[in-house]
């Protein structure tokens, strides 16, 4: 926390951010007062020029001034309410005022597989698209089991970007991902591991499972589970129904994830452990988090752009760009998943930020890869979700930043004083077309290519230095 936090007390303030539009509530300067900070203490519809908020829900609305110093926010106030004066200063008329994104769910192929993707053109992705903190999968080559993996992984994201994204790795519950010996997790904790997964391959053994949590449990951290019954999805990437059988692929019925889900549940229920549920696709998952939530269960879940945008459609022309594992589902399951992250039975959206070449994709369906290039696009398909009125500014908020913030041990920006300075300045208007020219992944794998967005980060600040 800053040492003091009245602006205008503060001798040298570093960066002062002008006349952004802020749709949240405002907190005090005051410590005392941050408990009841979530609610709004502004009144809606004081802008100074044509609303832009459109079908937005609960947006309060304001210009706003945020004023940094030493990395932190000092203070967040209505736009030219204070006098002061700061060291470098920034005009933002025109632009949306939101906190750095933090993304719980990428791969980032580095150790093993850089022509897909590195940790520097990784952060690149994650920078330009609006992730100040993201975490990383431990299906690299080799797999991120042992700590000299993970102290390799900060040490290149410390060369490529000192200044953030920030990269917090997740370890590999088990050795080489295979499901069979847990890997040395206290090490990988040590070494800096926030989490642990064996995300790409389903943990099939419930008793292997069971000690992963009761091990991570004493590490104070939480396992995060690809659920996935491997005997009942014997083909990935296409959902079991209409589609798959009009087209005759091999399919995954939308009962492989809950199955698992309602075991996983089940199992941090009888434990008292936390779990974390990856990707979460289908309406049936939904109701077993929903049930345990109600039962008090530890229980979070992640959901994906791709989920509630895109549906099984996608994959009718056998376009492997939208193979993806979990498949993406019907419109029925979208709905759900949509209602899901508005109440927060899902807690938060991860990208499974999951790139590969080119050449890789452009094969046989089949044979293709599964997975979506996802840093580059999240934060304009998702703000297009709450602009439409579809999702609530406030579960959006709550879904990129406090939820997985809050659930991995990150840091976290709610513009309260002492907060770290990491925010975005979004042009809602910017027009972008979809394509490896615009995208700083290095793989543009998305079904998105060649489809117009609207929104791209105009500015990213991170612990108050500009790094877009
Ligand atoms: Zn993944």
């Amino acid at each position: 926390m800053a040492e003091n936090n009245n602006p205008q007390q503060v001798k040298k303030l570093d960066l002062a951010v002008r006349s952004a539009l802020w749709l949240g509530p405002l907190k005090s300067h005051s410590k005392a007062s941050n408990a009841k900070a979530s609610q709004p203490d502004s009144q809606p519809g004081k802008l100074g020029q044509p609303s832009p908020l459109g079908k937005i829900k609960n947006p309060r609305g304001q210009l706003v001034d945020v004023l940094v110093a030493r990395g932190r926010i000092v203070a967040l106030v209505p736009a030219g309410s204070l006098d002061v004066h700061a060291a470098e200063e920034a005009d933002a008329r025109g632009l949306l005022l939101l906190p750095g994104l933090t993304d719980a769910h990428t791969h980032l192929r580095e150790p093993g597989q850089e022509y897909k993707e590195d940790i520097a053109s990784g952060l690149a992705a994650a920078a330009a698209g609006g992730f100040s903190n993201i975490m990383c999968m431990a299906n690299t080559r080799p797999v991120n089991d042992n700590a000299s993996v993970t102290e390799f992984m900060l040490e290149r994201a410390r060369r490529a970007w000192p200044g953030g994204p920030r990269l917090f790795p997740i370890g590999a519950l088990t050795k080489g991902l295979k499901g069979q010996e847990l890997a040395s997790m206290a090490d990988l904790a040590a070494a800096g591991c926030r989490a642990f997964s064996n995300d790409g391959a389903p943990v099939a053994s419930t008793e292997l499972l069971r000690r992963a949590m009761e091990y991570c449990q004493d590490l104070g951290r939480v396992v995060i589970d690809h659920c996935e019954d491997p005997w009942l999805a014997p083909g990935a990437g296409v959902n079991e129904g209409e589609v798959s059988s009009r087209l005759g692929l091999a399919a995954q019925p939308d009962i492989a994830e809950a199955i698992q889900a309602a075991r996983d549940v089940l199992l941090a229920e009888y434990l008292g452990a936390p779990i974390h549920l990856a990707h979460i696709s289908c309406e049936k998952s939904v109701a077993v988090i929903r049930a345990a939530k109600a039962r008090k269960v530890d229980v979070t879940a992640e959901t994906c752009p791709h989920y509630l945008t895109l549906t099984e459609d996608e994959v009718a022309g056998y376009s492997s760009l939208a193979k993806v594992n979990p498949p993406l589902r019907t419109k029925a399951d979208v709905e759900a998943l949509l209602d899901a992250l508005a109440d927060g039975t899902i807690d938060m959206l991860a990208t499974d930020h999951a790139p590969h070449a080119a050449h890789e994709k452009e094969v046989e369906f089949d044979a293709a890869p599964c997975g979506i290039s996802g840093l580059d696009t999240a934060l304009s398909v998702t703000w297009e979700l709450v602009r439409t009125g579809r999702l609530p500014f406030d579960s959006f908020l709550r879904a990129w930043t406090t939820a997985p913030c809050r659930r991995f041990g990150l840091p976290v920006n709610t513009f309260a004083p002492g907060d770290p300075a990491d925010f975005l300045l979004f042009d809602q208007e910017a027009a972008w077309v979809v394509g490896p020219q615009t995208m700083h992944s290095k793989s543009a794998n998305t079904p998105l290519l060649g489809r117009g967005l609207r929104g791209r980060v105009a500015a990213h600040f991170l612990a108050g230095k500009s790094i877009v």
